[in-house]
């Protein structure tokens, strides 16, 4: 199979070097073009970019010229890591002119036709795309993933809502660092310290999780009926979100057998053959202490839901500690699957 070109919007930020790390020997893809601001249009992405992750920067990157973010690129698929303001013009542009776009951004999230994916949880959404090319006349297409602070948070859900039925959720998490980009929330703001305030995350964590969770109707997603209490807050971590999760269920389950269902969950089979998708989707950890960012982030490549803590609630039924990497399966990672869903699925 030959790979198809694909390029990367915004990569010199935090997610864009996700991708261009995540992309380096993809078996499916290939990077023909990374764009940047005017800040590195025309530079090489080694001079342009500021390289944050751990591992060298591919040689095939840093002698890439930084290109304008514009249609046109020599490109099918365009993994987009702007901005929501910036998206809301640039990512239609894209689909009109014949690109595939995967979005990280959260402009289109909750549109009617766009598909809002977590390969794991709602494979079935992506079906939207014909739906979206029809009304919307494109021949490329948009699709989404969702906020990183729901990604685990919904991937932790699924079998729950399943099995037990959801009928109320609170939610408190501890958000990395580089969730708000690079250089992103200044060290002497963040240091020795907690900001409990990240704007716009409470909602879109409330709001997101209802559509995935979701069922698919006929050009639309009728979303779950499910109230959400989310309170965000920014901590000194530097990669990985966590989440501490307290729900009442339809029928009340003692923890060994949330437990059991979170440990049995498996993913569609066409989802846990593709690339990036992990060999467990979720792992539950027994120690009392974990999950922890720095310990359990990397599970799975940083594409595997680490779970710990389940216990019973004296006020709801059941509590525990989901944790999730938020630039991976939560931003490039989690993207660059959904591409590879489409493909799989003929959709793109
Ligand atoms: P970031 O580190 O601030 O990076 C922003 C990128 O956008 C840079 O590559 C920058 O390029 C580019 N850019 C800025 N102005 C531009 C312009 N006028 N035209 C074209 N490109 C422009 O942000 P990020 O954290 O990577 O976030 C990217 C997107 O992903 C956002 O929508 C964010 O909400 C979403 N997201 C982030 C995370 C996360 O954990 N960080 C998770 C999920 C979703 P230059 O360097 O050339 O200026």
């Amino acid at each position: 199979m030959s790979k198809r070109k694909v390029a990367v919007l915004g990569a010199t930020g935090a997610v864009g070097q996700r991708f261009v790390q995540l992309l380096h020997n993809h078996p499916w893809f290939e990077v023909t073009a990374l764009t940047g601001s005017d800040r590195t249009i025309g530079q090489t992405y080694g001079e342009g970019c500021r390289w944050i992750l751990p591992g060298d920067m591919p040689d095939w990157a840093r002698t890439m010229r930084v290109s304008e973010t514009e249609p046109g690129l020599d490109a099918e698929i365009v993994f987009s890591a702007i901005s929501a303001d910036l998206a809301r013009d640039i990512e239609p542009a894209f689909a009109a002119a014949g690109h595939h776009v995967f979005s990280n951004a959260s402009a289109y999230r909750m549109a009617a036709d766009v598909p809002l994916l977590i390969p794991e949880v709602n494979a079935d959404h992506a079906t939207l795309l014909t739906t979206q090319r029809r009304v919307r006349n494109w021949s490329g297409s948009i699709a989404t993933n969702c906020n990183c602070t729901a990604t685990g948070f919904t991937v932790s859900l699924k079998p729950l809502q399943a099995a037990f039925g959801l009928r109320r959720i609170f939610a408190v998490s501890m958000q990395a660092a580089s969730g708000a980009g690079y250089p992103g929330v200044p060290a002497m703001d963040l240091t020795d310290n907690v900001i409990p305030y990240i704007s716009g995350e409470e909602e879109k964590m409330e709001r997101e999780t209802c559509k995935m969770l979701g069922a698919l109707q006929p050009g639309h997603i009728e979303p779950a009926l499910l109230p959400i209490s989310a309170h965000t807050n920014r901590v000194p971590v530097l990669d990985g979100h966590t989440v501490c999760v307290t729900v009442e269920f339809d029928t009340p389950a003692t923890p060994a057998e949330i437990t059991a269902v979170l440990q049995a969950f498996k993913p569609p089979a066409i989802v846990a053959s593709l690339p990036s998708s992990p060999a467990r989707t979720i792992e539950v950890r027994s120690e009392p202490s974990r999950p922890q960012p720095r310990l359990d982030r990397e599970a799975g490549g940083g594409m595997t839901t680490v779970i710990g803590r389940v216990r019973t609630d004296s006020v709801l039924h059941a509590r525990y500690v989901v944790l999730s990497h938020n630039t991976i399966k939560g931003a490039a990672g989690g993207s660059l699957q959904n591409a590879e869903l489409c493909q799989a699925m003929g959709l793109i």
